[in-house]
């Protein structure tokens, strides 16, 4: 057990948090009112080395533990949470690659990657395949030493401003996963074209696409890994992707409510400050003891993986539990500010906007108490 981080995160948590505090929160309000995404900041991201945290350091990546990359995005989302969703899509492809990709595919991609030159994403949504990602239907036809695809995907992030793309097609009709490859796209392929993007609630910054492949060739070499083998692929990355959201949902939650007590501590009504209410001090007090009940949950499946590589349970109920949370703590943290928490003046509203994906990405909510009922009952 333990409670307290050691020396190395310390300090990639302190500098990580002055690069957000420097960089990111004086422009996230603008970002989002101009749904900007933020290129500039990728190269200065990746200098740190947060654009190859899954990669071997032999490829340049930092190949941090789940345990620090965790506390990475947690502090990057009490500036910006879209800035830690297409980041750790960025880095989720850079680790398939590292994990999955042969020799020849990791040393074209992941030094660019990795030095923030390339930008990644991830596509394996469609209009009929969303928690049911086996039932994709996006074509990938082996014809000689190429794969012609054909197919729309949907929900890409960073679809529209992404460098290279690990995309999952369909190469036979086998039921379930087993008919489902990976491939590595890049934008400039002929035949590959960005469809809508789309207008969110929240996030942003970080921009959600769609994806069309009209008779898109690519070389066989870009397959990752066997035939049929593109789910099993896209899921080895789910425990810890659903670490991160619970990490991104806490450095939100922790933002809004040290805003809203510091608004509490300072806005007068009936004579007195707001933080004399019990009732301010009630909501205040629940926010700060499920945000740390929360953070216990993510560090815990962030450690048991670095030690096991699986936790398949306690990931889904990190996420499940922080991104409720954060859902509820963000709204709170408008209500203890008022009207001043309903106008953009103040970043809550938009933490509100934006934190509500978390409990639909990544697999809904609905789906991570699937995974634990499952757990729950098999055991
Ligand atoms: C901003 C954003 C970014 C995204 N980025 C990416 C990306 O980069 N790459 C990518 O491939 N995808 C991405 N996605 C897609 C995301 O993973 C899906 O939206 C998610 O898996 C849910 O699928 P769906 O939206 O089709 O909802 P559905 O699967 O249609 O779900 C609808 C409702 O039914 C419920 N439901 C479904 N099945 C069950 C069940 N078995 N039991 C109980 N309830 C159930 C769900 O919980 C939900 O409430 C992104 C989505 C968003 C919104």
């Amino acid at each position: 057990m333990f409670f307290e981080l050691d020396a190395e995160q310390q300090a990639i948590q302190s500098t990580v948090a002055r690069f957000a505090r420097e960089q990111i929160a004086p422009h996230a309000s603008a970002w989002d009112e101009e749904s900007r995404f933020p290129r500039e900041i990728f190269a200065p991201l990746a200098e740190l080395g947060l654009a190859g945290m899954n990669v071997p350091e032999a490829y340049g990546g930092t190949e941090l533990s789940k345990l620090t990359t965790a506390i990475v995005y947690e502090t990057v989302a009490g500036s910006d949470l879209s800035t830690v969703v297409w980041l750790a899509v960025h880095n989720m492809v850079a680790g398939i690659i590292a994990r999955f990709g042969d020799v020849e595919q990791q040393s074209r991609y992941l030094p660019r990657l990795v030095a923030g030159e390339m930008l990644g994403a991830f596509s394996l949504s469609e209009a009929g395949a969303g928690s049911d990602a086996a039932a994709l239907r996006a074509t990938a036809r082996r014809d000689g030493e190429h794969y012609v695809l054909n197919g729309t995907k949907l929900w890409v992030t960073s679809g529209n401003v992404a460098d290279v793309f690990v995309v999952m097609a369909r190469t036979s009709e086998v039921k379930g996963g087993g008919g489902i490859s990976a491939f590595i796209v890049e934008a400039k392929t002929p035949g590959f074209s960005v469809g809508k993007v789309e207008r969110k609630m929240g996030l942003h910054a970080s921009p959600t696409a769609e994806l069309i492949f009209t008779d898109c060739r690519i070389p066989v070499a870009n397959r990752i890994g066997a035939e049929g083998q593109g789910l099993r692929i896209a899921l080895s990355a789910l425990d810890g992707g659903r670490v991160n959201v619970g990490a991104g949902a806490v450095g939100t939650a922790q933002a809004a409510m040290e805003i809203a007590r510091d608004y509490a501590r300072e806005r007068r009504q009936f004579g007195q400050s707001v933080a004399d209410f019990q009732g301010i001090q009630f909501m205040l007090a629940d926010m700060a003891m499920n945000i740390d009940a929360a953070r216990l949950l993510v560090y815990r499946a962030a450690a048991l993986l670095d030690a096991k590589g699986v936790a398949t349970r306690e990931a889904a109920e990190a996420k499940c539990f922080a991104t409720d949370m954060a859902m509820r703590v963000t709204t709170d943290a408008v209500q203890v500010l008022g009207g001043a928490g309903y106008v953009r003046d103040w970043p809550l509203e938009r933490m509100m906007r934006d934190v509500k994906v978390t409990q639909i990405f990544e697999g809904t909510n609905q789906i991570q108490r699937v995974v634990i009922a499952r757990a729950l009952l098999k055991s």
